[in-house]
């Protein structure tokens, strides 16, 4: 039988935003079954954005990299969730797991080691992660500032094969081979900005990639005064990934 799975956008912004401007970091939150499953980023503003919907953290984390608008709230989160009983799983790349370990996890190291704060899964490019019986999950290189890992989240089927239903890009500039991969499946979700750059695409790079199931996370770009014509993103959004069984 195969979960029914959808996602929901938490937050579109990045960089300084969250900071000065009090808005919600980038971040995705996977519904299995229509419950809280896993949380695809956790910079600054997610966990407030999660308990104004009356929501808490989900168990699992699925970090892309170690910039503070994707990976700032986790030294908090898992230290007052493993106050709480609970170890939350942060899936990460392993080079970008040891950089959370070491440098993001800092500050709590005189009293609890990575360890003791989290479950941490961490697969090399291209490795498969079994999240569930029948999710898995394949982290590919970003081209970023920060060492950087999009993914594809595959449904597994009754035969065992992975069905790509998620492709997510990270923060990146234009990546072919990244793009390649993550386009493969049912939705995918680039990272772009108005005027692009080396470490984030622009909108006029990541057009010719775009289906009629692909959407933008677009930092810096205000709603209300979008004339874009682009599937851009929006907080609240609910995106349906596969009806289920
Ligand atoms: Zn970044």
């Amino acid at each position: 039988m195969q979960s029914q799975l959808s996602l929901e956008v938490l937050g579109v912004a990045g960089g300084a935003a969250p900071i000065y401007q009090g808005q919600c970091s980038s971040s995705l939150l996977i519904l299995r079954n229509s419950q809280p499953y896993c949380l695809i980023d956790l910079g600054l503003g997610v966990t407030r954005t999660l308990i104004a919907s009356n929501r808490t953290i989900p168990d699992r984390l699925i970090i892309t990299h170690n910039h503070t608008d994707h990976a700032g709230e986790l030294p908090v989160v898992l230290r007052v969730e493993q106050a709480r009983g609970r170890r939350l799983q942060v899936i990460a790349e392993t080079g970008v797991t040891r950089r959370l370990q070491q440098h993001r996890l800092a500050e709590h190291r005189e009293q609890l080691i990575p360890e003791q704060l989290a479950d941490w899964v961490s697969a090399d490019e291209g490795q498969r992660i079994i999240l569930d019986q029948d999710l898995a999950l394949r982290f590919f290189a970003a081209q970023h500032s920060e060492r950087c890992f999009g993914f594809v989240l595959y449904s597994i089927d009754e035969n065992g094969d992975d069905k790509p239903v998620l492709g997510y890009s990270g923060d990146s500039g234009l990546k072919p081979s990244l793009y390649r991969q993550i386009n493969q499946a049912l939705v995918t979700i680039y990272d772009a900005r108005e005027n692009g750059n080396a470490w984030h695409a622009g909108f006029d790079q990541i057009r010719p990639w775009l289906s009629n199931t692909s959407f933008i996370l677009g930092h810096g770009v205000n709603k209300s005064d979008s004339s874009h014509d682009l599937p851009l993103l929006w907080p609240g959004q609910k995106i349906t990934l596969l009806e289920g069984e």
